[in-house]
């Protein structure tokens, strides 16, 4: 059986927290082996992390996995949230670089994720199953692809179990990836990351910022569709639901979804795939 998971970022008003509980809701019955809650840098958002993993752990019964970017923060800091998350119950975390906040002088005491990677094991021992990203599209600020590649590497053998990718459209580039971190030695599961495609202007501006690549294909036929969102929902689940099936069929261990908290676009690709 693949795995499946569900992401989700933190709420900040009492109208995203309702919307997030109905998309949770809707979601639920597809049994996810977990959910997980983005950590936005800076500090601001830090307690919303924990509030939602809080909500959905115990509200929706749920297995959590609390995303923790170490950018911008000190070992003292990171330790007490790994000690918070320790206590509530929870199994599981996502560990990140994160991205430096524009403003923010210091990158605190981590310079990599496998630095964090290193510093969970050392003061968590193996109680957390601990999950990295890895880029298939290679990524943003890597000088190449072959030291992208060891620097994934670094993070599985600081002691990550697992990793999550960023999401991609083409399913070559995965699994280019997977075989060429198993030539390195790379033993671990690699969870292709899922995005819908709700918003094509929107998918547009995330896809420039994070170095993924939309096929010009998909961008001319989703552009001929221009206003028509019903249009371009339907064609974007079924161009991810092929997407899906596809890497499935070639051995992906399960699948990762980018849900933006909103139910309908994850579940028209989860409909076609049953
Ligand atoms: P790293 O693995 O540290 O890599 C960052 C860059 O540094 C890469 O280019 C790598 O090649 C390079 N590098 C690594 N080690 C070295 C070294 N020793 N020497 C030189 N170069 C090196 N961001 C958030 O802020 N919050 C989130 O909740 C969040 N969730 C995410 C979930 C997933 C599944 C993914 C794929 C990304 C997520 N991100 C999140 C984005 C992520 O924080 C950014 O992509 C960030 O720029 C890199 O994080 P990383 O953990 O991959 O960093």
């Amino acid at each position: 059986m693949p795995s499946i998971s569900f992401e989700f970022f933190p709420p900040k008003t009492e109208e995203q927290r309702a919307q997030l509980d109905r998309t949770t809701a809707l979601l639920k019955p597809h049994a996810p082996d977990y959910v997980s809650v983005t950590f936005g840098a800076g500090g601001s958002t830090l307690s919303y992390t924990g509030e939602t993993v809080a909500r959905l752990h115990r509200e929706h019964g749920l297995e959590v996995a609390p995303h923790l970017s170490c950018m911008g923060g000190t070992r003292q800091e990171i330790a007490a949230l790994l000690d918070g998350y320790r206590a509530a119950g929870y199994r599981r975390l996502v560990a990140l670089r994160g991205d430096l906040p524009s403003g923010m002088a210091s990158p605190g005491d981590f310079r990599y994720a496998a630095e964090l990677v290193r510093f969970i094991r050392a003061h968590s021992g193996d109680h957390f199953h601990v999950e990295v990203a890895a880029y298939p599209e290679i990524h943003p600020q890597a000088e190449d692809a072959l030291a992208d590649l060891k620097h994934f590497k670094a993070k599985v053998e600081a002691g990550a179990d697992g990793a999550i990718t960023q999401y991609f459209f083409n399913p070559d580039a995965y699994f280019r990836f997977v075989d060429d971190a198993r030539r390195l030695g790379v033993a671990v599961p690699i969870v292709p990351g899922i995005m819908p495609i709700a918003n094509f202007g929107q998918l547009k501006r995330f896809s420039d910022a994070c170095g993924a690549e939309i096929p010009r294909w998909i961008a001319k036929r989703m552009q001929a569709h221009g206003d028509d969102a019903e249009a371009i929902r339907e064609l974007g689940a079924d161009v991810v639901a092929q997407l899906c099936r596809r890497l499935l069929d070639g051995g992906a261990p399960g699948l990762h979804f980018y849900t933006l908290n909103r139910a309908r676009p994850t579940l028209a690709i989860l409909d076609r795939l049953h």
